[in-house]
């Protein structure tokens, strides 16, 4: 995903503040952090679990080192308490830019014969 209106050192403090509050946040980290422009506040990262059998782990059939929907939404809470006008585009082109307002929205995944929410495939 994409964020404009944050820093690498302000993602990463994030996440360091997640993790001082949530013992389970320690699983996630970054796969992929860089920075896009030369000001430096517009980042491509991507949330990972270190086990895949562990806490905010993605489980969609199979164990992948994916972090959930979950991991998102309370790293996005840290993300916005700091950063109020920080934008957040995913990957996915069909998801719309998250915002500190509407950044737990819910959305499907999986197949048409096999549909299944994000918040729904992990075991949080
Ligand atoms: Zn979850």
């Amino acid at each position: 995903m994409i964020i404009r209106g944050a820093t690498i050192a302000q993602l990463q403090s994030a996440l360091r503040e997640w993790q001082a509050e949530d013992p389970g946040a320690r699983n996630v980290t970054f796969r992929d952090i860089r920075t896009l422009n030369t000001r430096g506040d517009r980042v491509r990262f991507t949330l990972k679990v270190r086990d895949s059998r562990a806490e905010y782990a993605s489980v969609t059939g199979r164990h992948i080192p994916s972090a959930c929907w979950h991991a998102h939404g309370h790293y996005f809470d840290y993300i916005f308490a700091a950063l109020p006008d920080a934008t957040i585009r995913a990957s996915d082109p069909a998801t719309p830019t998250l915002t500190v307002t509407d950044h737990w929205r819910d959305y499907r995944r999986g197949s048409m014969m096999y549909p299944y929410m994000a918040s729904e495939s992990c075991d949080c």
